[in-house]
């Protein structure tokens, strides 16, 4: 049976969120202020929360919301 937790207010299965939270770690992450895209916004790899104008990680093509980059990639051990 699924396993669901709670990730910034979405809820993701477990090995999935595991499987998203490895690639992320896998990834060198430059903070930015705000996407200089064409799209009106991108979503989290790891919560798929939607990120428009505001503080975020960006990598390559692939985004990470500040929750996800403080609680699973620059976690405090
Ligand atoms: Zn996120």
């Amino acid at each position: 049976m699924a396993e669901y937790v709670d990730v910034n207010g979405a809820q993701i299965e477990q090995g999935f969120l595991e499987a998203n939270i490895a690639e992320a770690r896998s990834y060198d992450w430059v903070r930015t202020d705000g996407m200089d895209v064409t799209d009106d916004h991108v979503h989290c790899i790891v919560c798929f929360v939607a990120i428009a104008r505001q503080e975020a990680y960006r990598s390559e093509s692939a985004w990470l919301c500040t929750y996800c980059y403080s609680h699973f990639v620059n976690a405090k051990a």
